[in-house]
């Protein structure tokens, strides 16, 4: 009499295995940060507005900070009235303001000191 070959007992695979969601659509949905969690930089940046509740792309505007007049006070020491102005206009001594484009309320700042 033949003895039967013995097979191994079928083990899970070693990696998780994704559960099936019926509502899946082929792109994950992950959900856009909330403002308050978020560290806002000099770049537009997607985020939940908590205000229209809507995952938008932020609207970035400059804003006079406490780099521009230090370097405007730098500017005026150096080069006197004619280039105290100068920081003013230059974007990199300027913080970020970002708004959302659909309400136009503010998410955050990106201040530079
Ligand atoms: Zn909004």
């Amino acid at each position: 009499m033949a003895q039967q070959p013995m097979y191994p007992p079928i083990n899970p695979p070693p990696y998780p295995v994704e559960p099936y969601s019926p509502g899946f659509k082929g792109e994950p949905d992950i959900p856009a940060p909330e403002p308050h969690d978020v560290t806002f930089g000099e770049e537009p940046m997607c985020v939940r507005c908590p205000h229209c509740n809507l995952t938008v792309e932020s609207s970035i505007s400059p804003e006079t900070g406490k780099v521009t007049w230090l370097s405007s006070i730098g500017c005026f020491i150096l080069g006197g009235i004619i280039c105290f102005w100068i920081p003013f206009c230059w974007k990199c001594t300027r913080d970020v303001k970002h708004t959302c484009p659909r309400c136009g309320r503010e998410l955050g700042f990106y201040r530079r000191c």
